[in-house]
């Protein structure tokens, strides 16, 4: 079905914006799109007076099947089947929707759910964002991710479960490169995955075409990952020049993760988490914004994610770390590039997807307001399209659309 938008302020996701255009689109994908497309036969024209909207957005790191409660290390104790981590994690999906996210780079779940989650939403039998999915992470033995995640020990173990993961589906490979926050009895940036170990497992992603994204918090174990090729530091908490430095150079993605470390911080040990995860995540804190600031200034490829589903940071919720990088030096053109662009770079899919262009996927986010003059604009998603259709829209009373089987 062609539908047609009028009167709306285009961000096309790669810097450029438009005001008092047109979009024209169907299941195929973007058709048209200008001042010019108003004239243009559509089945369903819409009035987009007041709104704003972008390519639809990217979560670049959430763990699809977790649900941000204070204590996570009890949920993954909780929910200890396969059929567990799966409702939780259809739930998700729709708040996904619900808050402009219309895909997922999920960053680890049990059960290799996400793998499988991905699945049914593309045979149409659940509603929800696309999924890139790493199923399990890999880790090494007793190390941060070892109670949902693989363990490997030594080059030839990480290098089968690497082959493993792709084996079963993987859209890309997550590697425990160090020690982190959330785990209990381990200090957050210290190495885990060696470099030997880190190397083989990136050396069989490159050779299957799947990307890497490595959990690395602290100097030694983020270098090891660049020095591997891993092809994007999650959290890195205390970069420095030489890290930057390297990152600019390979073109190495950064996803921040800012959110998810403010909230622990804001809510405490009062609202219910554990005392050695606001005790880590407070020390973190030192130095994680400024280096933030650093690798933004410096041209790091910045991906908007927010660790959602640790503590207090809900899977709805991306629009916070929008906020907190805009605090934090990114203007609100960059802040929808690493919402749109920059993550379908990171997903080897920017050809087909990430931007509005004529040929790509009609994946898009509506919003109230424009956000360059109001950042709160980004809480106020109006209308969600996936692939040309309507998956959630707050102006028709009901909150979902099942699509057509
Ligand atoms: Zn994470």
């Amino acid at each position: 079905m062609v539908t047609r938008i009028d009167h709306l302020t285009v961000y096309d996701g790669r810097g450029g914006k438009e005001q008092e255009a047109s979009l024209l689109f169907d299941e195929s994908g973007i058709l048209a799109t200008g001042r010019g497309v108003r004239e243009a036969e559509a089945e369903t024209v819409i009035d987009g007076t007041g709104l704003a909207c972008t390519p639809g957005w990217v979560q670049s790191h959430s763990h699809i099947a977790l649900d941000g409660l204070p204590n996570m290390q009890a949920q993954i104790a909780r929910d200890n089947t396969e059929s567990a981590v799966m409702a939780s994690a259809a739930r998700n999906c729709l708040r996904c929707l619900k808050s402009g996210v219309v895909a997922v780079r999920d960053m680890g779940t049990a059960f290799d759910v996400s793998i499988r989650l991905r699945d049914v939403i593309n045979e149409g039998r659940l509603l929800g964002p696309r999924i890139y999915a790493p199923g399990r992470v890999i880790c090494m033995t007793g190390g941060h991710g070892a109670d949902f995640g693989i363990e490997a020990d030594g080059p030839h173990e990480a290098r089968k479960a690497a082959r493993g993961q792709i084996k079963r589906g993987a859209d890309l490979i997550k590697i425990m490169a160090t020690g982190g926050g959330q785990s209990r009895g381990m200090k957050a940036g210290v190495p885990q995955l060696n470099f030997e170990e880190i190397r083989a497992i990136a050396e069989e992603a490159q050779h299957a075409g799947v990307p890497t994204a490595a959990h690395a918090q602290g100097k030694e174990g983020v270098m090891n990952c660049l020095r591997a090729g891993v092809e994007s530091i999650e959290h890195g908490v205390t970069l420095d020049e030489e890290q930057i430095e390297l990152m600019v150079k390979q073109g190495t993605f950064f996803c921040p993760t800012m959110a998810g470390l403010w909230y622990v911080i804001q809510k405490g040990v009062a609202a219910g988490i554990p005392p050695y995860v606001v005790e880590k995540c407070k020390r973190q804190a030192e130095t994680h914004f400024s280096g933030f600031e650093k690798a933004y200034r410096a041209g790091v490829r910045i991906l908007a994610g927010t660790d959602a589903g640790i503590p207090f940071t809900y899977q709805d919720d991306l629009a916070t770390e929008f906020v907190l990088m805009r605090q934090h030096g990114m203007p609100v053109r960059e802040i929808i590039t690493a919402a749109t662009y920059t993550p379908a770079q990171a997903l080897g899919v920017d050809q087909k997807t990430g931007s509005i262009e004529a040929g790509k996927w009609a994946d898009l986010t509506l919003m109230e307001g424009d956000p360059e003059e109001d950042l709160e604009a980004f809480r106020r998603v109006r209308m969600v399209y996936k692939g040309g259709q309507l998956v959630y829209s707050s102006e028709k009373g009901r909150d979902w659309f099942l699509p057509v089987l």
